[in-house]
């Protein structure tokens, strides 16, 4: 989630409700505690109030957040944590990429996917990203921005990267339509 400021130098936020949510779902499916997300969204909200000195104001910049949960049970074996932490990272961002926001170069390899149905990736954990590393390396040596994910033998296009993807077709006759 990321923190903006906008013309008139107010902040705002991008439905962070959602953003809860799809914590507290995430958390669920790792069996870590349930929490309270009005009183989630009051402490990310005045976390953003205390530290806006911290949110640029130039576009396509932002205050990137990142609400954590962590199982903290001083114990090793295989079961749900009976204590969890949370926390919130924060940093000032700009544009991902190093050629802002021009087109970039994606390498499509059917051989690695990212989430498959029944798995765990659509859950946001932090065990999403790093099964993805090696992939990127080699597109990235191979002289490519980002990894476009496929799923299944007829390649279904999942994601860009570790990000959504969204598809714009122009029709034969100059209209567009949205991709099914
Ligand atoms: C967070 C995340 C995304 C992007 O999802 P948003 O809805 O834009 O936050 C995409 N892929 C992975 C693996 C992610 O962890």
């Amino acid at each position: 989630m990321k923190a903006y400021k906008d013309k008139e130098g107010r902040v705002r936020l991008f439905r962070p409700m959602m953003n809860i949510e799809r914590m507290q779902k995430s958390a669920e499916r790792i069996a870590l505690p349930n929490f309270d997300k009005d009183e989630m969204l009051k402490c990310i909200k005045e976390f953003v109030k205390v530290e806006s000195n911290w949110i640029p104001s130039e576009r396509g910049y932002s205050l990137y957040l990142r609400p954590t949960m962590i199982g903290t049970q001083a114990s090793l074996g295989v079961g749900s944590s009976s204590n969890a932490k949370v926390f919130l990272i924060a940093s000032p961002v700009g544009p991902y990429y190093r050629t802002g926001f021009s087109a970039v170069k994606l390498f499509a390899d059917p051989t690695a996917v990212r989430a498959w149905p029944g798995g765990s990736g659509d859950s946001k954990l932090g065990g999403n990203y790093a099964p993805g590393i090696r992939t990127q390396l080699d597109a990235a040596a191979k002289g490519y921005a980002q990894v476009l994910w496929l799923f299944g033998p007829e390649h279904y296009v999942t994601e860009v990267g570790t990000m959504n993807c969204f598809m714009l077709w122009k029709n034969e006759d100059g209209g567009s339509r949205r991709a099914p």
